[in-house]
């Protein structure tokens, strides 16, 4: 889990100030000396985290907060504010183009995720600004380069255009600005080369489309995971090119922060996206003050509220309201709004967007493997379509076809079945206005 150990330092950290009676200057110095620490270790550039513990230790004195109420939240309070600042403070959108249309260049090194991004960019743009995006794949150094942009844009319905391996890049670019002008698309994403590391003949290039094609947006994708590498990525990318912004990937994997916290200070540029997973639908606009509370463990529920309102099908909650109200919640109903909640993504993730929750220790112990959703499809999945809309049909018999048939214990059947069955119940009592039930289900 990203930012886990990082957190955790710091929740400890504040956790001693809150529980002295009051806090002094020693307090405050050892606290600032545990921050600077927990940074240092979660790889933060070593300037950016001097001017970072400088600010805080200012800010703490000089508002006389030791000495005023609650000494120890109020540093919370400005350790928040000045992680967003580090940031960005706020979120920064595409610069578009006055007419169409807008050139996006993607660059970054091999592996970072450039050509995953720029799919999932390019759905980004078609879900919620209709936008008709062509790509253009300029990367001739890998064959499977381009097969593997061509296989990322048909999974979303995506045009490419390409020449093959054995056309000059620029040129490449060239045909294919051409392309968009004639077809009026309203973007272009252009997927360069990659390389192991910087080096100036790929500069060279990327500095030739660039001048070919007065980018709107030159996004520098980087891989969170690299830490200091990737902000030093960042540095010699924008050096030679001047970059507009960056798109961090691999938020998912267990990065220590450094990249996040350090691009922006470093190099100037705004971090404008978030890659939190392989799915094309895993790319999210970074908010630096979302993210600073997520690191603080304070949650982000605005980010899972947002994640909610888009996964989640207004007319379908709707129905499952009427079904619930009507006592006719049936196994399909059950199957298809588990496909919902698992479009959002790792259970964990969203779990730890809920203030309190990222270093809960009772989330420690809640078994939130993805393979046990699976295992409760395969059971449903194993019922015939009249099992599936007359829940009360499951016997004996039933039950012991229906572990055989989706190879679960049948344990496992009957747990799957009781739990679904209290849910009914429950739904009954809380559509009819009856709260009981629900606080008895809860141990209340
Ligand atoms: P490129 O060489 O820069 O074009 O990188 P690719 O787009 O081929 O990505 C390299 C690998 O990283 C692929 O396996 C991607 O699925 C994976 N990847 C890209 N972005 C993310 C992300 O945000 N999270 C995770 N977990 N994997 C990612």
């Amino acid at each position: 889990m990203a930012f886990e150990g990082l957190t955790e330092r710091l929740q400890k950290a504040m956790e001693k100030l809150r529980k002295k009676p009051k806090v002094t200057d020693a307090d405050l110095r050892e606290t600032m000396r545990e921050i600077r620490l927990a940074l240092l270790e979660a790889d933060v550039n070593f300037a950016v985290v001097k001017d970072f513990v400088k600010k805080v230790r200012e800010k703490a004195t000089g508002a006389e907060v030791l000495k005023g109420l609650n000494p120890a939240q109020q540093i919370v309070k400005i350790v928040n504010e000045e992680l967003t600042v580090m940031m960005g403070e706020t979120a920064v959108a595409l610069e578009k183009a006055p007419h169409i249309p807008t050139v996006i260049m993607m660059v970054g090194l091999q592996g970072a995720g450039k050509t995953t991004t720029a799919g999932k960019l390019a759905l980004k743009l078609k879900e919620e600004e209709h936008a008709r995006p062509l790509m253009i794949a300029a990367d001739v150094y890998r064959p499977a380069a381009i097969t593997q942009l061509q296989q990322v844009a048909d999974s979303i319905d995506v045009p490419v255009f390409e020449e093959g391996t054995n056309v000059d890049p620029v040129q490449i670019v060239k045909d294919g600005m051409d392309q968009a002008h004639a077809n009026h698309n309203d973007y272009v994403l252009i997927d360069t080369a990659g390389r192991l590391q910087i080096d100036e003949k790929l500069m060279d290039e990327l500095a030739q489309i660039k001048e070919l094609t007065h980018p709107n947006e030159i996004l520098l994708v980087v891989d969170a995971m690299t830490g200091q590498n990737a902000v030093n990525t960042a540095e010699g990318f924008n050096d030679q090119l001047d970059i507009t912004g960056v798109v961090l990937t691999k938020l998912d994997g267990d990065t220590r922060g450094g990249a996040a916290m350090s691009i922006r200070a470093v190099t100037g540029k705004p971090i404008k996206f978030v890659g939190e997973g392989e799915k094309m639908t895993d790319l999210d606009v970074f908010h630096p003050d979302r993210m600073a509370s997520r690191i603080l463990g304070m949650g982000d529920m605005l980010s899972l509220i947002e994640k909610a309102q888009k996964n989640f099908d207004e007319e379908q909650a709707q129905e499952t309201m009427e079904k619930m109200r009507e006592n006719t919640f049936d196994y399909n109903d059950f199957l298809a709004q588990m496909d919902q909640v698992t479009k959002m993504g790792p259970m964990e993730n969203l779990l730890k967007m809920i203030p309190g929750m990222a270093n809960n220790p009772a989330l420690q112990n809640v078994n939130l493997d993805p393979k046990q959703f699976a295992h409760i499809k395969a059971i449903i999945l194993s019922m015939t379509p009249e099992e599936r809309q007359n829940p009360d049909l499951m016997n004996p018999s039933r039950r012991r076809r229906l572990a055989a048939g989706s190879g679960r214990p049948i344990v496992e059947v009957n747990r799957m079945i009781k739990q679904f069955n209290q849910m009914r119940k429950m739904m009954k009592q809380v559509t009819n206005g009856n709260f009981n039930g629900l606080q008895n289900l809860m141990g209340g």
